[in-house]
């Protein structure tokens, strides 16, 4: 039997353990990708105040230069790592900023991931080996002004016109938009929706960026203008028609999600704690008062329960074994629960919970934007009450 003498010292960085079930290599590439996001980090406020990145084109070849873009797909110059290699990166990117996860998950969950899955081997040979090093960008268009959580009824279409097609209308809310090499737009055709390989210097393509954002400051996002667009009969994905194509893409960035918003809300939860631990209030440290306990103790219970969920959907995804409502449980929970964490845990530091020297409100302002991409929280909900009832109320 075991004393409690020969047991391993309590983690307050890793509180439940979970880091015994990662593998050495994971642990490895865990750490690996932590020390480039706290490189990058203490630029990030200031990105975040003036809303933009300092050359996103250089920040990208760094994610491609350790591997990380298109980390999980085989072949084409991807590095081939499993899920939950790519779950631990999302983790650590988050924990930078979640508009710096969401340039490298969209360029390889959705971007890399649509034209891997299912693009001509010309497309694949085109354009994934120069992506995965991030020497081109790509950026994912479905969402419309009109149409976001109702893709099935967008407005944009290609028509065919001889040995071409003709692409018209508008995507809306485009992260990396305005810096992408190329776009996968998602339009209706007389077959359905379809998938077509975009490259941005197409004339009649143009990508404004949105501006004015008060969520994923440090993130690109834009409008996607298509106006009469030129594109080669073979710029559409062969095989694939109706809004499985985009859905199945999306899944695959969801899953990111489940991981990354741990990563801002262990963010928050670490600065709390230790601001609880130095700020002095009634001739004590606040972290001593029971009301500030009970807050960490939440807020602990809630970040590990995420992190066990996100690291069993993670090996059910490298089994081949996960089905898109257990993304979606994931996601509702971790998502939900990752702002609750940053809203508690903005609670500890008082008035310099509001402030940018430090990183939860910028969590929490960037975790707004996670909720509602990729499936509003009310969409997984429906997902889920879906698939526990067979009933669907989506309509
Ligand atoms: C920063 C940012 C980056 C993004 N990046 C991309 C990107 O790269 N590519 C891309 O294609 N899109 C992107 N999006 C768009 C995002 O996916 C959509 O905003 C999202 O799908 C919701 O669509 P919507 O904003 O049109 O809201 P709507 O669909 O209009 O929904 C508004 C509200 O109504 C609710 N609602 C809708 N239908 C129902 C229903 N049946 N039952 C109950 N409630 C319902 C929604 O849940 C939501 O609360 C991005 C968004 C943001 C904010």
């Amino acid at each position: 039997m075991s004393t409690t003498s020969t047991l391993p010292p309590f983690n307050p960085s890793d509180p439940a353990g979970i880091d015994d079930f990662l593998t050495e290599e994971e642990r490895a590439i865990r750490d690996a990708v932590r020390r480039l996001a706290q490189e990058i980090e203490p630029k990030v406020a200031t990105w975040f105040e003036e809303g933009r990145i300092d050359d996103p084109r250089a920040l990208m070849k760094r994610f491609g230069d350790m591997g990380l873009l298109g980390m999980h797909l085989e072949g084409y110059g991807c590095a081939g790592m499993s899920a939950v290699d790519y779950g631990l990166a999302c983790i650590e990117l988050e924990a930078c900023d979640s508009g710096i996860r969401s340039m490298v998950s969209v360029q390889g969950s959705l971007a890399m991931f649509a034209i891997w899955k299912f693009g001509s081997e010309e497309h694949k040979q085109t354009w994934l080996p120069q992506m995965a090093t991030g020497d081109l960008i790509g950026c994912f268009g479905l969402t419309e002004p009109d149409h976001g959580s109702d893709p099935g009824s967008m407005r944009t279409r290609a028509r065919r016109d001889g040995d071409e097609w003709v692409l018209d209308g508008q995507k809306m809310w485009i992260t990396n938009g305005s810096i992408a090499d190329v776009a996968v737009v998602w339009a209706q055709t007389d077959e359905g929706i379809r998938g077509f390989v975009v490259p941005t210097n197409t004339p009649g393509f143009s990508a404004p960026e949105i501006k004015h954002k008060m969520s994923l400051r440090a993130s690109v996002t834009s409008e996607l203008v298509l106006d009469s667009v030129r594109l080669p009969a073979d710029a559409v994905f062969p095989d694939v028609r109706g809004l499985k194509g985009p859905l199945s893409c999306l899944s695959e960035a969801r899953f990111g999600i489940v991981w990354g918003a741990l990563g801002a809300a262990r963010s928050a939860l670490d600065t709390a704690v230790k601001y609880s631990k130095e700020r002095v209030q009634f001739g004590r440290p606040i972290g001593g008062f029971q009301l500030t306990q009970q807050k960490i103790a939440d807020m602990t219970l809630e970040l590990v329960k995420g992190q066990l969920l996100a690291l069993h959907l993670g090996r059910r995804k490298d089994a081949g074994t996960l089905r898109p409502e257990q993304v979606s449980l994931g996601k509702l929970n971790n998502i939900r629960e990752a702002i609750e964490i940053c809203r508690t845990a903005r609670t500890i530091l008082g008035a310099n919970g509001i402030s940018l020297e430090f990183p939860i409100m910028r969590h929490a302002n960037n975790l707004k934007s996670v909720l509602t991409y990729e499936g509003t929280v009310e969409m997984h909900t429906l997902v889920v009450g879906q698939a526990m009832t067979g009933l669907s109320a989506f309509r």
